[in-house]
């Protein structure tokens, strides 16, 4: 491949979640041109009515770019609250005493005692637990419980407002993942259409699989996303694998499992949680205040130039964005800048280079085909691309669990399929219909829409994976070399 003839294209994708700034005029066409390709309906604020108007308008703009870009509706689970203060708002000072009251009336809170929405909080605690309120920014210490009283020592004070989270160090608070909210928001979900669907605060395989339950029939071609956020998750390797092989793609939930585990451990469960979800062939997306700064600011900090590198070169498949294009005041000059740090990480060697699998053996024909494929395509001298007909996009998803530079296309019928593969790193997804098409003319007829796209030139090598059967799933049996003539 001349590198001269086509320009870089971004493997890493970028999931970008709307809010109030990305309403405003203009802004959410910007976005999706800068580079969005997951948008991430986020069920903790807003409207069913936002969300469904939301993706109206991003299908509306998806469609007119002629770009595959997916849904990811995301539930907010059990986070546990805090009540109201009666001025909105107090001070803790260091030493304090300070109450949590389940049975407080929930306007009444002041700087002694507050009320929590989570009846069952008295229960889940003990002498010597320390709670991190408002994202860890404030620390209490329990030193006497006393149902429905919790009584606390203020260890780190400062200002405490309405409503602000609560997580306990370590873990251990017992609320189910799913709530009566999120139930009512996942028909929601079915019903405005998305492609992925993220389950908040899993604490094992058993709550993805309620999840998968609760979505039945009507929702069997919705993608669930673990969002791994929970002390418990991430205790022992067998939970967290069930958690991943219950799932289509898991998240770095890096806001409260940072909270819950502390930032020191949070380093080593990133890289390795990438790692695994990789290997068990699920996609997987880095999460949380990863351009926090570009919330108030169009650049940003080395630290988090650093971050997103350290996230891509790790090998996650997404990188996302939270109240940077929600509530910021640059969604669109967050999105640039996390598309030039991606490609400018993805140019490093390391990126590319992949041990993937290398002493395993595979269990499937399509598995084998794909992956022998990505071995062939990063050893042959002069191939420009992997294209791969897919009925349900698992070729695709499977080629790009091994690292490469060079792009895979998923050339899909199906618009479930074609939306699926804008999560998966290195996969660009092009709409191809077959139906109309004779066997001999098909390697013909994908090897013109790559060079229509500008992916291939005369010259190039292709390699070609596809299915005697087309479309049905799992049929990949075949690989071919086809040169661009
Ligand atoms: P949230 O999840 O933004 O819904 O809290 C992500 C995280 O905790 O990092
Ligand atoms: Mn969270």
């Amino acid at each position: 491949m001349n590198p001269m003839l086509h320009a870089p294209i971004r493997r890493t994708k970028i999931v970008a979640t709307l809010g109030p700034a990305s309403d405003k005029d203009g802004v959410l066409e910007a976005m999706l041109e800068a580079g969005v390709d997951v948008v991430r309906l986020n069920f903790s604020h807003g409207s069913a009515d936002d969300h469904r108007q939301r993706l109206t308008r991003v299908r509306e703009i998806a469609q007119r770019l002629g770009r595959s870009i997916a849904a990811l509706g995301d539930l907010q689970g059990p986070k546990i609250r805090i009540a109201r203060f009666k001025d909105g708002a107090v001070h803790l000072e260091e030493g304090k005493a300070f109450v949590l009251d389940v049975s407080l009336d929930s306007d009444a809170g002041d700087e002694h005692q507050v009320g929590c929405d989570y009846k069952e909080l008295a229960d889940d605690m003990q002498e010597g637990n320390v709670l991190l309120l408002d994202d860890g920014r404030l620390e209490l210490v329990v030193n006497k419980v006393d149902p429905p009283r919790v009584h606390t020592t203020v260890k780190v004070g400062g200002k405490l407002s309405n409503n602000k989270g609560i997580n306990k160090q370590g873990g251990g608070l017992s609320a189910a993942a799913l709530t009566d909210k999120d139930k009512e928001d996942l028909k929601t979900a079915i019903d405005i259409g998305v492609d992925y669907l993220a389950v908040s605060f899993p604490r094992n395989a058993a709550d993805m699989e309620e999840a998968r339950r609760l979505l039945g029939e009507a929702g069997k071609e919705i993608g669930l996303v673990a969002k791994v956020e929970r002390a418990e998750a991430v205790a022992d390797d067998e939970t967290l694998d069930g958690i991943i092989k219950a799932s289509e793609a898991v998240m770095v939930a890096r806001g409260d499992l940072g909270v819950e585990i502390g930032d020191a451990q949070l380093i080593g469960v990133q890289k390795r949680l990438i790692k695994r979800a990789r290997s068990l062939n699920r996609a997987v997306i880095t999460a949380t205040q990863m351009m926090e700064s570009m919330i108030d600011s169009p650049l940003p900090t080395r630290a988090e130039v650093f971050d997103v590198a350290n996230a891509v070169l790790d090998g996650t498949d997404a990188v996302m964005l939270s109240a940077e294009t929600a509530a910021g005041s640059f969604p669109v000059e967050t999105i640039e800048a996390m598309d030039r740090l991606c490609l400018g990480a993805e140019r490093e060697r390391s990126a590319q280079e992949s041990g993937h699998r290398i002493h395993e053996g595979f269990t499937h024909i399509d598995e084998t085909v794909a992956l022998s494929a990505m071995y062939a395509a990063n050893h042959l001298k002069g191939v420009a691309a992997i294209a791969c007909m897919t009925a349900s996009g698992f070729t695709p998803l499977i080629a790009s669990r091994i690292r490469s530079g060079i792009p895979i296309v998923g050339l899909a019928h199906n618009p479930v399929a074609q939306r699926r593969l804008a999560l998966y790193r290195g996969v660009v997804s092009l709409p191809f219909d077959t139906s109309g098409m004779a066997a001999e003319e098909l390697d013909a007829q994908a090897l013109d829409l790559l060079k229509q796209h500008n992916l291939v030139s005369t010259g190039d090598e292709v390699i070609l994976t596809r299915g005697d059967h087309m479309n049905a799933h799992g049929g990949t049996n075949t690989m071919k070399i086809l040169h661009v003539s």
